[in-house]
């Protein structure tokens, strides 16, 4: 009886200090997690405190790099007169300090300040024909984009998405890359060719060309924009490439309402370019923002 007795007591003291420890386990997790919560959200807050200083204290930040931060909020964080500075540390140099780069040479090995140095004109009054290695966007610092969207074909892969393309017109399925809406923006355009493009200009964008393509641009060492599938070629049919043409001298066939459509949503057409390539679009929201 007295065993009993003892045994009950034990057992009741041991659930006593079981509850106790339990509710004082749970107290110290709430306290963590609050505690955790406010030094992120102070550390969000300093990282906004900074992007707004480090803008706001250097007027000399270029308009390029600006550009990039707003085309780009979800990898940016902040810039100065030459340096731009990533979410995750990374810090990219605006200019690289070479001068007098020939345009092959900006085209093989440019750097931030070339890739932005064109201005892409949106729209009907482009200056068409472009002048001679006008071509806005064509200019392209590599680790800038497989940073973002991967540096193999196996890393981009794993942020494609399928889009339905022109689902009453082409009926077509695509691949694009999910990374910075760029998919979400390509099915926008989309809709917005099925609500408002006339019938009779169907035929440019009844067939898709491809997407992701993981490869260099041919006779080049340097990446294409299909390799991050973020580039579509619409119908070849109707298309001109200078390579295929073997020449320089402007040819095109793609109404420009087409072309304004994918402006709209960020993207920019080959078309515009010296070296032409007019059933290319790729989304390039810096060289469209304001
Ligand atoms: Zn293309």
């Amino acid at each position: 009886m007295r065993a009993n007795f003892d045994e009950d007591y034990m057992n009741l003291i041991i659930s006593i200090i079981a509850i106790f420890s339990l509710f004082s386990c749970n107290e110290n997790r709430t306290e963590n997690n609050t505690e955790n919560r406010t030094s992120y959200s102070n550390s969000e807050k300093n990282n906004k405190e900074n992007q707004t200083d480090r803008i706001k204290g250097n007027k000399n930040i270029p308009e390029g790099l600006r550009k990039l931060l707003k085309a780009y909020p979800d990898f940016l964080d902040s810039a100065d007169d030459n340096n731009l500075y990533w979410k995750d540390g990374t810090i990219m140099q605006w200019d690289d300090g070479i001068k007098n780069k020939t345009h092959e040479e900006m085209l093989d090995n440019p750097d931030l300040e070339d890739m932005m140095s064109q201005k892409y004109v949106k729209g009907s009054n482009w200056g068409s024909p472009p002048d001679e290695n006008f071509e806005p966007g064509r200019i392209r610092y590599e680790p800038f984009f497989t940073k973002m969207y991967g540096s193999s074909s196996g890393e981009v892969q794993q942020n494609l998405v399928n889009v339905n393309w022109l689902p009453s017109i082409c009926g077509c399925t695509i691949q694009f890359n999910s990374i910075n809406q760029a998919a979400e923006k390509m099915r926008e355009v989309s809709d917005e060719i099925e609500a408002t493009l006339p019938a009779d200009l169907y035929k440019y964008v009844s067939k898709t060309s491809g997407t992701f393509n993981w490869r260099k641009i041919a006779g080049t060492n340097r990446l294409s924009t299909h390799a991050f599938g973020t580039s579509i070629d619409i119908n070849t049919k109707y298309s001109n490439y200078w390579k295929w043409e073997g020449s320089t001298t402007w040819r095109n066939q793609i109404p420009i309402e087409i072309v304004e459509i994918f402006e709209k949503h960020g993207f920019i057409w080959g078309g515009k370019w010296y070296h032409y390539d007019t059933m290319h679009f790729e989304y390039r929201p810096e060289l469209l923002v304001e």
